[in-house]
């Protein structure tokens, strides 16, 4: 991109290469302006190394690196998180595991809740936000995904305590009033992650390297010994995977096990309770 270019001028020139909003934020991202700025004063010079920054997320963006991996941050639930490779991008369809974990919380007196597969931590932030009575503990097998959670809780003011490890392996002996899970479950060789942005993410977030359900089989056959009479066990799945789910959660002695579907009206999160 030229040097002494305005914002106006950026701006028109990322957006033949980029989304229209993408081109915005990334702009904004990189020079400090907000979007009144950008529509109040266009012809603002973009001075460097703004111009340089916005350059190169402009060719990455191009490249199909997503957006929020650029920006570092990502909206759930109204909340900003920090975001990296290191961590699944928020999606809004896990607002619905929030929803049905919030509605069990209701009701219980100081509840424990543990979180399996934090990532950067929207599942556990949002719930001790939102319950403040709760006590949420997460864990992660990916140091990095606990760093970058426990930033997240701390920006956010949410007392969440964190542990690394393989699901339960963390947190043997305790149980808990409701366990909640967004795992990986898209299978191996599903053409999903091939798309849109995917290959970015971390492939051990999204993929158990099988056929999508061995996370949610060993979530599922250890979780009873983690739930407290009558705890509740939810969990995030495909779309394609909920007649397994309850299948599963049957089989492991759970009862009334449940499929919600998402904001798309697709099977989403599965659950019963011990
Ligand atoms: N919902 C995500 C996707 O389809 C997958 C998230 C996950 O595996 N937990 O991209």
């Amino acid at each position: 991109m030229a040097l002494k270019m305005t914002l106006g001028e950026t701006l028109a020139a990322a957006r033949q290469q980029i989304d229209r909003l993408d081109a915005r934020l990334l702009l904004q991202h990189a020079t400090g302006c907000s979007h009144a700025d950008l529509l109040a004063r266009p012809e603002t010079p973009v001075g460097e190394p703004a111009g340089r920054q916005f350059s190169e997320w402009v060719a990455r963006r191009a490249g199909g690196e997503p957006l929020a991996y650029l920006l570092g941050e990502a909206e759930f639930r109204g909340r900003v998180f920090r975001v990296s490779p290191e961590v699944l991008i928020p999606r809004p369809e896990t607002e619905e595991l929030i929803e049905r974990a919030l509605e069990k919380l209701c009701g219980l007196s100081a509840p424990r809740v543990i979180d399996l597969g934090t990532g950067s931590g929207i599942v556990a932030i949002s719930l001790a936000l939102e319950c403040p009575s709760a006590s949420l503990l997460a864990v992660d097998l990916s140091m990095a995904a606990v760093a970058v959670a426990r930033h997240n809780a701390d920006r956010l003011g949410a007392g969440v305590e964190f542990r690394v490890g393989d699901w339960f392996s963390p947190v043997a002996g305790e149980s808990f009033d409701i366990i909640v899970s967004n795992p990986p479950y898209v299978a191996d060789g599903d053409p999903h992650l091939k798309g849109d942005g995917l290959p970015f993410e971390p492939r051990m977030a999204l993929t158990d390297g099988a056929d999508g359900l061995a996370c949610i089989r060993r979530i599922v056959a250890a979780a009873p010994a983690h739930l407290k009479p009558g705890g509740w066990l939810l969990f995030e799945h495909g779309y394609d995977q909920g007649e397994a789910s309850r299948n599963l959660l049957t089989a492991a002695g759970f009862k009334a096990a449940s499929t919600f579907n998402d904001l798309a009206g697709l099977d989403r999160v599965s659950g019963a309770h011990i």
